[in-house]
């Protein structure tokens, strides 16, 4: 029966250069210590050990022909992180910074999210480090179809369903299907986020960012303020950020900011509906940059510079993991915002977050608000299932309902103190507590 330091040190030996994973888990630990030092079955169990090292984690080698007609070498992989509650489940990313360490840290968090959906998924996290940036289309169809050439002996609709992620759209999840399709010749829920003309769900690509929104709206609620009128700054351009702008708009919310890896557009006034579909059209397509399209529509634009010094009520980062570090954290506590919630995985360096966490600011980690994009896949998965498709109204009434559970869920083992609501804590310790048991429930996993 290992100790919690035991676990730790375990931790640090088998996974040493694995920085982002193990500050995922530490991030994890820092809410459940109490309940595992509690519960003599989840020690006898091991459950800590079990939950710390992924079930699989396939590598491979993936060749493609670029338009010159060259070979080009890129390393790809699908981390099996636990299936305790379901079939593997989670997104693939294609970009350079994709490595072993940032795919564990990934499925290690999509576990947890996924436990908190209280949907039947386990946690799953794959990609590779090729960058789609200035492909063309044939030659990210090359990679996608080398790179399925080898993942669809390890996938299937009770095996593991990946989805999407950062580099990975309906485009890509086209031809990734296509190919699935053309090896086993069997057309079935493998892999979600496809088009709805091929047994895609409506409102996929929307649903990631409108969860977070519809989370938002939970505490809002919760704390009896009201949406409408609210400063927002959003970091990020692309799904996650550019609906999640959507969906606040909607809500007469003044959304003053989107940001991509070269600055940020601000708009004092607060972003418009006709503005936001010009932006999806140049940034969602690959158009223009934000810098140029802040040129052409005369907008402010601040180069090399992230939303965080524009004074809000509510931060939403949805760009990347790790991307307010401690230095914007300090900047953002200056004016004290009434409430950040994560759109991307794990935006906030450990520092920065304990920073935001010693702070009134209200909380919310991607774990729980962003979970609307793998519920929806869930949704899809089960329409496949069943060879029915749901229309937009239905899929959309059935997120925010699961965003509502979900909000519900990380209220259930925490004390709430008027503004001070633990989110975080909440959330580690019911998807913890749903892993730890059922790992106990199988004997040994
Ligand atoms: N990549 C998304 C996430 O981080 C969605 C995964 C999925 O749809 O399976 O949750």
């Amino acid at each position: 029966m290992s100790s919690f330091n035991e676990v730790i040190e375990n931790l640090s030996h088998y996974h040493p250069y694995d920085t982002e994973f193990q500050q995922a888990v530490k991030e994890v630990f820092d809410d459940i210590q109490e309940t595992y030092e509690s519960n003599s079955k989840y020690k006898e169990a091991e459950v800590l050990k079990v939950l710390t090292e992924p079930d699989r984690t396939l590598r491979f080698r993936v060749s493609w022909l670029d338009d010159q007609g060259n070979v080009q070498v890129n390393r790809g992989w699908r981390v099996q992180y636990n299936n305790s509650l379901g079939p593997y489940k989670g997104g693939l990313r294609f970009h350079p910074s994709v490595n072993e360490s940032v795919l564990k840290f990934l499925g290690f968090e999509q576990c947890f999210k996924n436990s908190l959906t209280d949907m039947q998924m386990g946690g799953a996290k794959g990609g590779a480090d090729f960058n789609p940036k200035g492909k063309s289309d044939k030659e990210i169809r090359n990679f996608c179809h080398a790179f399925m050439n080898e993942l669809f002996r390890h996938i299937g609709p009770h095996e593991d369903v990946p989805a999407g992620d950062i580099g990975v759209g309906e485009k890509e999840v086209g031809f990734l299907f296509g190919q699935y399709l053309k090896i086993t010749n069997t057309f079935v829920g493998a892999i979600t986020g496809k088009s709805p003309t091929f047994g895609g769900s409506c409102g996929r690509k929307e649903a990631t960012g409108y969860g977070v929104i519809y989370f938002l709206n939970e505490i809002l609620e919760q704390i009896e303020e009201k949406g409408e009128g609210k400063k927002v700054t959003i970091s990020g351009a692309g799904n996650v950020a550019l609906y999640a702008a959507q969906k606040a708009i909607e809500m007469k919310m003044k959304v003053l900011t989107v940001s991509d890896s070269k600055g940020t557009l601000y708009c004092k006034e607060g972003i418009n509906e006709e503005q936001l579909e010009s932006i999806k059209k140049a940034k969602l397509e690959g158009k223009q940059t934000l810098e140029e399209w802040c040129e052409n529509n005369n907008q402010e634009y601040f180069a090399g510079k992230k939303p965080w010094g524009v004074e809000a009520d509510i931060l939403i980062p949805c760009a990347t993991q790790n991307e307010v570090n401690f230095e914007d954290s300090k900047e953002i506590l200056k004016y004290d915002p009434m409430i950040l919630l994560e759109g991307a995985n794990m935006p906030l360096t450990d520092k920065a977050l304990n920073n935001i966490a010693d702070s009134d600011v209200i909380y919310a980690p991607g774990k729980a608000s962003n979970a609307g994009g793998v519920a929806v896949s869930g949704l899809e998965r089960s329409q496949n299932s069943t060879h029915l498709n749901w229309d937009l109204e239905e899929v959309d009434q059935k997120l925010q309902d699961i965003m509502k559970r979900i909000h519900r869920n990380c209220l259930e083992n925490i004390k709430v103190d008027g503004r001070k609501i633990p989110y975080k804590k909440g959330a580690n310790i019911y998807s913890f507590n749903k892993l730890a048991d059922t790992i106990v429930a199988y004997g040994l996993k």
